[in-house]
């Protein structure tokens, strides 16, 4: 694995990475103090939104790989944690993430990882490892809405009773550390009644939403929400009691956005 590329905007770096056998993967360094890597070369999952699963899944990354694209960049780079976010879905890689977790913990460094839960399996084992943090990205609650939003089936009845069964084994500080991601996407899974359902969702599990902000991507016909409705739905989550993030200006610029890793057009060999 080497580096071939680093691209840098005024707030992030982005990195691109030749695997031995030829492949592309990327990480992007924001808020001078985080790498997020990629998981595997392409995704299984092709959200409707994301530029990094356009091609599906090409093959899915070692350990070391995953590890590698810190490596190669530390002393170069002050890295306070890594983020499993980038490209590729991690429980459809969950093995190897998870020797990847313990790696990155041996350096000291906290870890995050984001996930939509597919496939279960995999999906109950990164729950359980020794990670920082995790996000599961839903982005939709109805099945209708889910069903546009995923290229595979990911029923979230069956996700959320993983998680239900985990939390009862769980100590509360554990479950703490779980949050639900949320890309708001026009048109798509912004209505009042879908972030309604969100809402109960987060109360229900007392979870606090990332509501994410969508970087458009160029050949993907989708468009992220005005500053404006972006603003709403957020009120609409906060005056339900729940508590919200939305995106910094690190992940809302061109080089740091959820799904518009721009590798997704190198992925092919
Ligand atoms: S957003 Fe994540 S899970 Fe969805 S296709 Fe892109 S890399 Fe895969």
């Amino acid at each position: 694995m080497r580096v071939v590329k680093s691209l840098k905007s005024p707030l992030n770096r982005l990195f691109i990475y030749e695997t031995d056998d030829g492949y592309r993967v990327e990480s992007v360094f924001y808020k001078g103090e985080r790498l997020c890597v990629s998981s595997q070369v392409g995704c299984p999952v092709r959200c409707a939104f994301c530029a990094s699963g356009m091609f599906g899944l090409k093959r899915s990354l070692k350990a070391e790989e995953i590890f590698a694209q810190y490596g190669l960049l530390k002393g170069e780079l002050p890295v306070k944690g890594v983020a499993i976010a980038g490209i590729g879905e991690p429980s459809a890689n969950a093995d190897e993430v998870i020797k990847a977790i313990k790696l990155f913990k041996e350096e000291g460094l906290k870890v995050t990882v984001s996930t939509t839960g597919y496939p279960l399996e995999g999906f109950k084992k990164l729950m359980r490892a020794p990670h920082d943090g995790l996000t599961i990205s839903v982005h939709g609650i109805s099945e209708e809405v889910r069903k546009r939003v995923f290229g595979v089936e990911i029923p979230l009845t069956e996700v959320l009773k993983a998680l239900e069964e985990y939390f009862k084994e769980a100590s509360s500080s554990r479950r703490k550390k779980f949050q639900l991601g949320y890309l708001l996407i026009k048109g798509l899974n912004d209505s009042r009644q879908e972030l309604q359902k969100l809402g109960e969702l987060a109360k229900r599990y007392r979870m606090t939403v990332m509501l994410m902000a969508y970087n458009e991507v160029e050949g993907i016909p989708l468009k992220g929400l005005t500053e404006e409705e972006y603003e709403k739905a957020f009120l609409t989550l906060r005056e339900m009691g729940v508590r919200v993030t939305l995106s910094n200006r690190f992940r809302r610029d061109k080089l740091g956005g959820c799904g518009t890793l721009t590798i997704a057009r190198e992925v092919e060999r």
